[in-house]
């Protein structure tokens, strides 16, 4: 049997969305021998191939360089998996909002930079007037919201879709931090 393509792409985000996918431990190993990762910022591929049947997206989009990126890959897969707050609402990285681009940058490199002031104009992605979530820009299959979202619903959600089915997530689905997570880890501290 062939095995389910699936790519995981890291736009503006902390990375704790892809944490929370690594978090499903010993259930990666259920899943693991029915999917074929071939692109991720976990393994080494450097181009994002054609005909991918699943992308889960952590992060807004930002920059030149993210919108590019996003349509790249819509483009190239079945269905895409908006994963994470910043993902489906723009949350943190959409807080810059309420400033225009040029107050954010100023601030940045030239108010707050204690050497070397001054906007760059190479190297850095150009960003763009605001940043969105992904279905501003283009078609998202499923939203898995959470900042990050819980192991358990990443788990539902990727086995659903591989079993062919549409993931009943309304009973895991939390936006923001999980309050029973945070509890287990102050226990655990
Ligand atoms: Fe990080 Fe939360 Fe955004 Fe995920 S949703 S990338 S955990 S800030």
């Amino acid at each position: 049997m062939s095995k389910v393509k699936i790519a995981t792409v890291w736009l503006d985000g902390c990375s704790g969305c892809h944490m929370s996918f690594l978090d499903m431990d010993e259930r990666l190993l259920a899943v693991a021998d029915r999917i074929e990762l071939v692109y991720s910022p976990l393994v080494d591929a450097k181009e994002f191939p054609d005909n991918v049947d699943l992308t889960l997206i952590e992060g807004a989009v930002s920059s030149e360089d993210d919108l590019h990126k996003l349509q790249h890959v819509r483009a190239r897969t079945r269905l895409l998996m908006a994963l994470g707050d910043c993902a489906v609402t723009s949350n943190v990285p959409g807080m810059r909002n309420y400033f225009s681009r040029d107050q954010l940058l100023r601030r940045a490199y030239v108010e707050n930079a204690s050497c070397n002031q001054g906007i760059p104009t190479e190297l850095v992605p150009r960003l763009l007037p605001k940043s969105l979530p992904l279905h501003a820009h283009v078609k998202v299959d499923l939203f898995v919201p959470g900042c990050p979202p819980h192991a358990d619903l990443v788990f539902a959600a990727v086995s659903a879709l591989l079993e062919g089915r549409q993931p009943a997530l309304q009973s895991l689905v939390r936006f923001g931090w999980d309050d029973e997570k945070s509890d287990e880890q102050t226990r655990d501290d």
